[in-house]
């Protein structure tokens, strides 16, 4: 059997509030929050950070395809860099599917094709869309990631159906060189968008010989119930097929990881047996029918979707939030660095590896040519740095330029061996503390040398584990 073995959403730790977006704009209040990047977070962090507090060498994927319509490069494999990051093998096929809010659709169904001759692969979906301050889209979207882990053994929702349909040009755009999003007028968007969504339900049920009654829940990705209700009664699903998301109140409408944490969302209360059909619109649109397994019951045990949807700071100011998000920048940061200096660094920046002596058994971060211990130059073997640790030291740091706050310093003992100096994130400066618990996280340090700069930084443990 092939299908779905595992989903890890992502979360950013911020959210701002419909009612400090609104208060801005002299607009009546409104209710709900929507999830927040930080300054040091793109979608090839997020993507990372899907999978990098469940273990460290992702090296049994045989594939991994990135979907996103915001990846910070326009020529340039986003598949590639978090491939490496999490230690797949150099002959891990890694895809790109970009530009279409169905980009996360069509790359499981590529995966899916994929596993006719490979065993087990990745699909990261991950948005981080820009818009222009005002714009409604303002308070409709949100930022996160969301990981499906598709493959031959311990399937706990098979694909039974899957259908698509092509269109364009209806709905959301962003040319090369605009930094926002730009959006039709609704009522124009959502005439094509059920014509589509609609024809691609009934092929669903045609294809697999099933009956709407079949169906336990139904899903349409959008941020929009109305529309949802309208598909649902076309297709001839009641209200009580319809699986209304707590997402959209909480942290937004996340482009092209919706979809998948809908189904993360809706698999922590399915049961076996459940028939799923989800249905997602973009240039065109995407359905699939899936049915549940069994294996859904260790899924639920594990999946981190409610801690970090708990794990949350809500920023209640709106330029707050959007220094936050780094579209407004306080003092710029001019960093030097080269891509030689990244390659021949990039076990220790990029995949946070560290060198143990053969002789002492001392751990090193970053890589030297002897130990720092015994002087001993042989057998220095690469490791894989464990992800958590304890605060030794840490300083503030007021002249630090860029950014949003005095950047904290800290020496950081890991579990398992080895000490550090890094950066903090996602910490309030009064409640750091020697002792404190932390783990690390993948984030953008800067953009020296005209390209984003990645390493690992330190958050309080806390936070949902990501
Ligand atoms: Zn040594």
């Amino acid at each position: 059997m092939i299908g779905i073995t595992n989903i890890y959403p992502y979360l950013p730790y911020y959210r701002i509030s419909l009612e400090s977006i609104n208060r801005a704009w002299n607009r009546p209040a409104g209710k709900g929050t929507r999830s927040i990047s930080n300054y040091d977070e793109d979608v090839i962090t997020m993507s990372v950070n899907t999978l990098s507090s469940k273990k460290k060498s992702w090296d049994d994927l045989d594939f991994l395809i990135h979907a996103t319509t915001s990846s910070p490069f326009v020529e340039e494999s986003s598949a590639a860099i978090i491939s490496y990051v999490l230690g797949t093998g150099a002959d891990c096929l890694n895809l790109n599917v970009n530009q279409s809010l169905t980009s996360g659709t069509k790359a499981l169904h590529l995966g899916l094709q994929l596993l006719k001759e490979k065993k087990k692969g990745m699909i990261i979906a991950a948005d981080r869309r820009d818009i222009q301050s005002g714009e409604d889209l303002e308070k409709v979207l949100g930022d996160g990631a969301c990981a499906i882990e598709i493959g031959v053994d311990h399937v706990m929702a098979k694909v039974e159906a899957f259908s698509s349909r092509t269109d364009f040009g209806y709905d959301t755009w962003q040319l090369k060189n605009e930094a926002s999003v730009k959006k039709s007028d609704d009522k124009f968007a959502n005439e094509v968008k059920i014509e589509n969504l609609v024809a691609v339900g009934k092929d669903l049920l045609e294809t697999s010989n099933l009956q709407a009654s079949d169906i336990k829940w139904v899903i349409v990705a959008d941020s929009q119930t109305k529309l949802a209700n309208t598909i649902n009664s076309k297709l001839g699903f009641t209200a009580e097929q319809h699986f209304i998301s707590s997402l959209n109140n909480e942290i937004g409408y996340l482009g092209v990881s919706s979809g998948f944490l809908y189904l993360n969302e809706l698999f922590l209360k399915a049961n076996s047996g459940d028939r799923i059909m989800l249905l997602q619109s973009g240039s065109g649109a995407d359905g699939y029918i899936f049915q549940v397994t069994s294996n859904i019951e260790d899924f639920k045990k594990e999946n981190g979707l409610l801690l970090q949807l708990s794990s949350k700071t809500v920023i209640e100011n709106y330029n707050e939030g959007l220094v936050r998000r780094g579209l407004q920048k306080i003092s710029e940061l001019k960093p030097y660095a080269t891509k030689t200096y990244m390659r021949r660094e990039r076990e220790n920046n990029l995949r946070f590896r560290g060198q143990k002596c053969g002789e002492c058994e001392f751990i090193h971060f970053p890589k030297r040519p002897n130990c720092h211990l015994c002087g001993s130059r042989e057998k220095m073997e690469w490791i894989w740095l464990e992800r958590t640790g304890t605060i030794v030291t840490f300083t503030h740091d007021h002249v630090f330029p860029g950014d949003i706050e005095p950047k904290t310093m800290a020496v950081v003992d890991l579990d398992g061996g080895c000490r550090i100096f890094t950066q903090m994130t996602n910490h309030s400066h009064n409640q750091v503390k020697i002792g404190n618990r932390v783990r690390l996280s993948f984030r953008k340090l800067h953009e020296g040398g005209d390209f984003p700069n990645y390493f690992w930084k330190a958050l309080p443990i806390i936070q949902g584990g990501v």
